[in-house]
């Protein structure tokens, strides 16, 4: 059975070295030593002044919200995971949908100031399958209105824009490091901010509001990670340049096998530099989609349909018409990606889709 994807395993004695050490100091949690080490790490990797490790990339996307004090509409795109609609509503803001870019796929900037009211308060973008946004054009509306902006950079580790990090952009980044994703710390996520002052409100969030043993600076929630998770993401990071070659090496064996079948993939903007954690295709109908999701899964290959619905159909959202999303989300699949995936499995799963589109 081929998945759309497979967390990665580092050999079992990396992460049982760390484990022996958890046990010596029986720290287990509550910002221990292996968190801080993971955080400092990553700030390293990414060159960025802050970043907090955070249980998974959905309470990271709430803590966003509420470290920005967000409140009434915030603009969003309907081409995203869940997560990202479900955490503006569980804030009790609203979510106004601004349709896609037809060839980023990616929330379209030229959109935004028609959606803008009164009651405006923040632009939560996804940078979707790793793709950063038009985060200048963003920005420049984002100002002009005075609006906040808080990017949904799960599917980002690595990701570039303008030669920096893309968490580095907007007033928070938000990322996930769930099992499923490029850098992984089984469940686990990070915010980050270019403002120390934000920065230091999210560190007190995701502590219960901590800022003293027995202080409170605000309100907060339980966000923090374990030593355990912290582990699994220091033994990850130690693999992270071969996890991000297999991406390129598999991207480019597919862009080859794929090549003049009447499928399109979306546009990357030129100062962006994805780091191509997902493979996605788009067909001309969603016919042919289901036609050629059914050959595979045949062949007991399943890819996903990365995203699907639209958000802006969830029922406990106000339904507002997005139709490049709803049809462009009826037609892309992301085709299975990661580090263990073989060139005979490629090899099968191009052809099985080759034979589909005759
Ligand atoms: C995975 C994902 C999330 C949620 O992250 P978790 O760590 O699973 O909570 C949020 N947004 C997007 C776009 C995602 O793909």
């Amino acid at each position: 059975m081929i998945n759309v994807t497979k967390p990665f395993l580092a050999p079992q004695a990396e992460y049982e070295a760390y484990l022996s050490a958890i046990w010596q100091r029986g720290w287990l949690t509550n910002n221990g030593p292996l968190v801080n080490e993971l955080e400092a790490e990553l700030k390293n990797y990414l060159q960025l002044p802050h970043l907090h490790f955070l249980s998974n990339g959905t309470i990271a996307l709430q803590i966003a919200i509420k470290a920005l004090d967000l409140q009434g509409e915030i603009l969003t795109t309907p081409f995203s995971y869940v997560a990202t609609t479900s955490s503006i509503v569980w804030e009790n803001c609203r979510a106004v949908f601004v349709d896609i870019d037809p060839e980023t796929l990616n929330i379209d900037p030229n959109l935004l100031e028609q959606h803008i009211g009164p009651n405006t308060s923040a632009i939560l973008a996804t940078h979707v399958y790793g793709n950063p946004c038009d985060i200048d054009a963003i920005q420049k509306i984002a100002d002009k209105h005075n609006l906040k902006v808080i990017y949904d950079a799960a599917h980002c580790f690595g990701s570039e824009y303008k030669g920096q990090s893309v968490f580095a952009f907007g007033d928070v980044s938000t990322c996930s490091f769930h099992a499923t994703k490029l850098f992984h710390t089984i469940e686990g996520g990070a915010v980050m901010s270019p403002s120390e002052e934000i920065a230091q409100r999210l560190g007190y969030m995701r502590n219960f509001g901590h800022d003293g043993p027995e202080s409170f600076a605000e309100v907060g929630i339980n966000g923090k990670n374990s030593e355990f998770h912290a582990a699994m993401g220091l033994v990850n990071l130690k693999h992270i340049a071969r996890i991000r070659q297999s991406r390129l090496d598999q991207k480019a064996y597919y862009d080859k096998a794929l090549k003049g079948l009447p499928l399109s993939q979306p546009k990357i903007l030129a100062q962006a530099q994805p780091n191509y954690s997902y493979y996605p295709i788009i067909f001309e109908s969603e016919e042919a989609l289901l036609k050629t999701v059914k050959a595979l899964n045949s062949h007991w290959i399943y890819p996903r349909r990365y995203f699907y619905p639209a958000l802006n159909s969830l029922n406990y959202v106000d339904q507002q018409s997005c139709p490049l999303a709803e049809d462009i989300s009826k037609r892309v699949l992301c085709l299975p990606m990661y580090v263990e995936l073989s060139e005979a499995e490629m090899k099968l799963i191009t052809n099985v889709i080759r034979n589909a589109l005759k």
